[in-house]
């Protein structure tokens, strides 16, 4: 239950972290809107040169492409936030699967400058949501902007392009490490803890959840740039594979953990066959984007998006097919999945204008799978947690099952496997060497009061006679009906000479009778040694026992070597 709760309340704190900046959005507040600047995209020949292109008039020109390669040049016009030309600002270039990026500055003061960034370098050209970052020099005021994308593998302009006021940057860096920050502690809280939960338990399910998990991590340390502390020489096109790459293995595992975790019979065998399949595709195209040849890459990306696609729709059949076939957990799974499923739709809606940009911020997604990832694992502790009680309860039974085995029923005495076991434990606890003494106890014609008395009533003498024994013991002896109508006990610790009084005191209670005893008498036969030795006394003890019998029943017979004992 405080596990569900905690959960609880950090989804709620994540789900308003991906709210504040819609919110903002909404409210028209924070430089979201104001950074625009409208970009186009001006057609001409790959070999084109930029004194050229600054000659030209300003249009003719068309909306940057939704994906495009080559070499593409964007004309800015004289954007007004450049138009005072005072501090500097922050070029954000939606995305970057480019490896040459060039911005020219024509000036008021008839300067043209040229800043040169390679996305490629290490550490550079790469921030914080998947955006190509140029600084803006400061200077005259900006009468014309161009930028040049050389080599462009594959560039998609779903978000705008901004021009930010350092300044204001700084502000949506803080805020995004607040919310990187969140997610990624949440991600490896939750990695450890079902890790440790693995170790402990062992189930399948709990390696694709905690894999799930771990991908989700690698997806938010790419998106948030955490990735460059460890790895600084990553360069920006590095990042962005990694992201699909993630992406990809991570609607592997989902899909795979989904099938898995959902009972066999709610999910037909097919669907759970073109899961599998479908898996390993995603993964082949995380294999192929991260190590394969420079020259696939833009048909391994579009493939990985079909792929992509494919999973979750998968995941949204196997998740709705279950619920229909009455799966609660396919319902809580489904509830997991349409967060980040969401999510995802709104990037082609915004693509195609149908969703205001601004509406899904930048660490949407991010915070989407860890909100997603927190919905997953609330059944998966459940299923945890009721295997667990199963357990105690299969340990619980046995337990009583070991008992039971070891009791004898008639009595409630420990029967031969019991008294091993407890001479087992006194050993541990008294050592080899402690003194013990031993009685075998046997009622004398027992066959004649079954024949007499019948077997119920000769049934109550044996446990009369049990209780009676175990009374005269004391709490500190081992008492146990060894055979039919043989009782064994072992004192511990005693000298002979009180076993011996123990032993009398029995034979004599016998003989008085009870209601129960009817007027059955016993022979005792005592031997006394070492803990360790208890095969040798039970020896000593049955011929005694003998001795007794023969020497005309109803009486208490010591062993020769315990009566040498005694004498000394
Ligand atoms: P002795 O004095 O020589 O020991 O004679 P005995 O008749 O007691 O010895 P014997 O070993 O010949 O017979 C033991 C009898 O104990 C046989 C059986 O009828 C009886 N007996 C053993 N177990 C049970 C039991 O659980 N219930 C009942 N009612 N009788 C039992
Ligand atoms: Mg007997
Ligand atoms: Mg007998």
């Amino acid at each position: 239950m405080m596990l569900a709760r905690w959960l609880a309340a950090m989804m709620a704190a994540l789900l308003l972290m991906l709210a504040a900046p819609a919110l903002a959005a909404v409210k028209g507040g924070g430089a979201v809107a104001t950074d625009v600047v409208s970009a186009c995209q001006i057609p001409t020949a790959a070999d084109t040169g930029a004194a050229e292109m600054l000659a030209r008039p300003a249009g003719p020109c068309t909306p940057p492409g939704r994906a495009t390669r080559g070499v593409v040049w964007l004309d800015f016009g004289a954007p007004a936030q450049l138009g005072d030309g005072k501090g500097l600002h922050r070029l954000l270039i939606d995305t970057h699967r480019v490896h040459r990026v060039d911005l020219y500055l024509a000036r008021a003061d008839g300067s043209v400058s040229h800043e040169r960034y390679d996305p490629a370098a290490p550490g550079r050209g790469w921030r914080t949501g998947g955006y190509l970052s140029m600084i803006v020099p400061a200077g005259a005021p900006v009468t014309r902007m161009l930028v040049r994308l050389g080599d462009t593998e594959l560039i998609t302009f779903s978000r705008p392009t901004r021009l930010v006021p350092l300044y204001a940057d700084f502000r949506m860096e803080r805020r995004d490490a607040a919310l990187y920050g969140l997610a990624l502690g949440v991600l490896a809280l939750t990695i450890f803890a079902h890790l440790a939960l693995f170790f402990a338990i062992r189930q399948r399910f709990q390696l694709f959840y905690v894999a799930h998990a771990t991908v989700l991590f690698l997806y938010a340390a790419a998106y948030s740039g955490l990735v460059l502390l460890v790895v600084p020489g990553v360069s920006a096109g590095g990042i962005s594979r990694l992201i699909s790459a993630t992406l990809s293995v991570a609607t592997a595992t989902g899909l795979l953990f989904s099938t898995d975790f959902i009972a066999r019979r709610y999910v037909p065998r097919g669907l759970r066959f073109y899961s599998l399949i479908s898996a390993a595709a995603s993964v082949a195209c995380a294999v192929l984007l991260l190590f394969g040849p420079d020259g696939l890459t833009a048909p391994v990306y579009g493939a990985a998006n079909l792929v992509g696609m494919n999973g979750l729709v998968l995941v949204v059949v196997v998740l709705a097919v279950g619920a229909i076939r009455g799966s609660h957990t396919a319902r809580i799974l489904g509830l997991g999945w349409a967060v980040p499923i969401a999510i995802g739709v709104t990037y082609p809606l915004r693509i195609l204008g149908l969703v205001p940009d601004a509406l899904v911020g930048d660490g949407a997604m991010v915070a989407a799978v860890t909100v997603e990832c927190l919905i997953l694992s609330l059944p998966v502790v459940t299923r945890i947690k009721a295997m667990r009680l199963d357990h105690e309860r299969v340990r619980e039974r046995q337990l009583v099952l070991e008992r039971q085995a070891a009791t004898d029923a008639l009595t409630g005495l420990a029967n031969r496997r019991g008294f091993v076991a407890a001479i087992e434990r006194a050993l541990q606890i008294g050592g080899p060497s402690s003194p013990v003494a031993l009685l075998m106890i046997d009622i004398d014609h027992f066959k004649a009061v079954n024949d007499r008395y019948g077997h119920v009533r000769a049934d109550a003498v044996l446990a009369g006679l049990g209780a009676l024994i175990a009374r005269a013991a004391g709490p500190g002896a081992i008492v146990a009906r060894y055979g039919g109508e043989e009782f064994v006990v072992l004192l511990m610790g005693l000298d002979l000479n009180r076993a011996h009084t123990i032993a009398e005191r029995i034979r004599a209670g016998v003989c008085a009778g009870g209601a129960d005893l009817l007027d059955v008498t016993v022979s005792i036969g005592l031997a006394g040694g070492r803990c360790d030795g208890v095969d040798r006394l039970m020896v000593d003890a049955d011929l005694a026992l003998y001795d007794a019998k023969r020497g005309g029943r109803n009486r208490v017979e010591v062993a020769a070597a315990a009566k040498a004992a005694m004498a000394a």
